[in-house]
């Protein structure tokens, strides 16, 4: 279609097909693509999708040769199906995935494969769609996407122009922001990493190196693992603010525990309370705090709808740290190189900042802050790696083509910022807080409305909730479509 209003030219194959662009093509986009392609008859839409990687479905999480890298959620509760939360295990069996990797069965009896086999996972169902042409892969990066008529022009890094009539954002997660002091001084330096995601970011890393890792969660954890597994020997400091570290699975798998939407919670301070008795009486039972975060992960929908405004803005700055430690756990394997690294005096984890930087006789000195006034300490380093994870706080800064529909008042940051303002349906919502027609924000970027929306369980639910939104309006102007024809 994306023609509706005749200013407008119509996705060039002159069909009445609803045209659909899905900007960033990771889990998300992947998945949002794959229940559209399902479900929709294709002489009803066009499906594109633009991602400069190589297959659809992996993103930033899953694009991973580093075999060090495992999902972080056990594989019975990763599907792209929500309907069939089984669906990867059964794929797993199926094709003998796991034959080569003996560790991936944990203590705890549960899988935690390495996060390329996911991606292979989500592939191999999202591919064969591809082959059929049901899905279109534009292996590009969008530059601009503006309003026109009643669509939008998507045009890309390599000058390719698409007319659509809804467009879809899953960009999800931009680069880290490296603090500025470090960035300032160390910049250009051959062992300052200031993303750790990037592939083999860690590879001018030596043996011996004494090392800094900015940031303490799952980033971290990678970044410690994959250099012990690639034998390296030297010292590690972790730094945060808070000195947490991300926690790791319960001994055993359990259910959840806890009703925390039932009377609702307008405080932050009430919602720690809760929490805490709620784990008191657990421990009664025998059920550890892990069922009872679970149970606050699964009612943090009503949870955040219930919290005023500035009671979720408190509640990303103060109860942020502790939750992402809590509720996003390490893989045992993960965890047990952790833990074997504190047990034998390599990794130190401080709760500090970094309060100046110089060099000093060809190292990187640094003084740390120590938390809650407990002074200063000086120690140099030979390689210092940012694990700060994705700045979504700059979100609409981080890409030229959000940036501009940031400035037409089409988008905004959510006032928690999270991410970018959407309504319960995750249509984008402009300046005014009206909601934007055709345009949809799916994945992580909508946390700011859901509260939690970064596992993949939710991000999946979240992914076929979207798919749905799409395929009624479509349902709807195909509908009107033949009506007007007949
Ligand atoms: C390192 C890491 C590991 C994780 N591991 C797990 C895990 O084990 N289990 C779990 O439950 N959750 C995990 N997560 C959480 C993760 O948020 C979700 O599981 C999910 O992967 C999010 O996928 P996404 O597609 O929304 O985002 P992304 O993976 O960020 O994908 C966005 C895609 O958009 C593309 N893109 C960006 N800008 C443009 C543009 N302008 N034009 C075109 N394409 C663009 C990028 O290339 C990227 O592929 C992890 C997250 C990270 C960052």
């Amino acid at each position: 279609m994306a023609a509706k209003n005749g200013a407008f030219d119509p996705a060039s194959d002159g069909s009445s097909r609803t045209v659909v662009a899905i900007v960033g093509g990771g889990f998300t986009g992947g998945a949002v693509a794959w229940h559209l392609a399902s479900r929709l008859p294709a002489d009803a839409a066009r499906i594109v999708v633009f991602e400069p990687r190589e297959r659809l479905g992996a993103g930033l999480a899953y694009d991973t040769s580093d075999p060090v890298h495992r999902i972080n959620v056990p594989a019975v509760k990763m599907s792209i199906d929500p309907a069939l939360p089984e669906h990867f295990a059964a794929w797993l069996d199926a094709t003998g995935a796991l034959s080569d990797d003996p560790d991936a069965r944990a203590d705890d009896g549960e899988l935690y494969p390495r996060r390329q086999v996911f991606g292979r996972y989500v592939d191999a169902q999202v591919g064969p769609l591809v082959v059929k042409g049901l899905i279109e892969h534009h292996r590009q990066h969008v530059a601009a996407v503006e309003r026109a008529g009643g669509g939008w022009y998507i045009t890309t890094d390599g000058g390719e122009t698409l007319a659509a009539d809804i467009v879809v954002i899953a960009t999800s997660h931009p680069s880290p922001a490296a603090p500025k002091m470090l960035a300032s001084i160390l910049e250009g330096h051959p062992r300052f990493v200031a993303d750790a995601t990037v592939p083999n970011a860690l590879k001018s890393i030596r043996r011996d190196d004494a090392v800094l890792v900015v940031g303490n969660g799952l980033t971290s954890a990678d970044v410690i693992a994959s250099l012990t597994a690639a034998g390296h020997t030297g010292a590690v400091t972790a730094i945060s603010r808070r000195g947490l570290r991300s926690r790791g699975h319960a001994p055993r798998l359990q259910e959840p525990h806890g009703d925390f939407s039932g009377r609702p919670i307008r405080s932050i301070r009430l919602l720690t309370r809760r929490i805490r008795e709620a784990i008191r009486q657990a421990a009664v039972f025998d059920v550890s705090w892990h069922a009872v975060l679970d149970a606050v992960r699964a009612q943090v929908p009503a949870i955040w709808q219930n919290l005023p405004v500035e009671e979720r803005r408190r509640a990303v700055r103060h109860l942020r740290p502790f939750w992402d430690v809590h509720r996003f756990r390490i893989a045992p394997q993960v965890e047990h190189a952790l833990d074997e690294a504190v047990l034998n005096g390599r990794l130190d984890i401080l709760a500090a900042s970094v309060a100046a930087v110089s060099y000093h006789e060809g190292r990187i000195r640094v003084a740390l802050k120590l938390a809650h006034g407990r002074g200063t300490r000086i120690r140099d380093f030979d390689a210092v790696v940012v694990t700060t994870g994705p700045a979504h706080g700059g979100i609409l800064d981080s890409q030229s083509f959000l940036s501009h529909l940031a400035a037409d008042g089409i988008i905004h940051a959510d006032p928690a910022r999270l991410g970018i303002a959407c309504d319960m349906d995750s249509q984008a919502l402009d300046r005014a807080n009206r909601p934007v027609d055709g345009l949809y924000i799916a994945g992580p970027l909508a946390r700011g409305t859901f509260g939690e929306l970064m596992g993949l369980p939710q991000v999946s639910e979240h992914a076929k909730t979207v798919a749905g939104r799409i395929i009624a309006l479509v349902e709807k102007e195909q509908a009107a479509a033949s009506f007007s024809a007949a």
